[in-house]
């Protein structure tokens, strides 16, 4: 099996089999996401702690496997940082997905490095590009208590 086909097979995974999916119990930060031109919609819960960390967090959503894939990943690598390390995290993956040939934050392992770059494939689709990153600004809006609805098209 080559890298590509790695990545694929992660991507069907995850997008067949979310982690994380539904509801959390205790939630106190969400934001909705919406991506109409693929027609995905992604709605993120997480719970921030005293501390700042990422105690819980979780999606409900519908869409294309790329964007399930993606929340999946994400609230996966997600959970157990603290706001800080998140932010870093979000921002090395958006610039990986527009222009950046790698990852570079040291708050990812290797195994995570390897997640995330299974959407790389995106890349050279500017409409896919847009599935894969939705999830992640909206949990920037939740994290910023953002009460707009996160839109790919504005
Ligand atoms: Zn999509």
């Amino acid at each position: 099996m080559n890298l590509k086909e790695l990545y694929q097979e992660i991507i069907l995974e995850h997008g067949k089999n979310p982690r994380n999916l539904g509801k959390t119990h205790e939630f106190n930060k969400d934001a909705k996401g919406n991506n109409p031109l693929c027609g995905d919609n992604v709605h993120v819960y997480l719970k921030l702690n005293g501390q700042k960390i990422v105690e819980d967090i979780s999606f409900e959503g519908s869409g294309c496997a790329i964007s399930m894939a993606s929340a999946s990943i994400m609230t996966d690598l997600i959970k157990g940082k603290n706001e800080h390390e998140a932010k870093e995290i979000i921002e090395d993956f958006l610039g990986m997905i527009k222009e950046n040939p790698e990852l570079k934050s040291e708050y990812i392992t290797k195994d995570e490095k390897t997640k995330l770059m299974c959407l790389s494939g995106v890349k050279q689709y500017p409409m896919r590009v847009k599935c894969a990153t939705l999830s992640w600004h909206t949990l920037i809006s939740a994290i910023d208590n953002s009460e707009e609805i996160t839109n790919t098209e504005s």
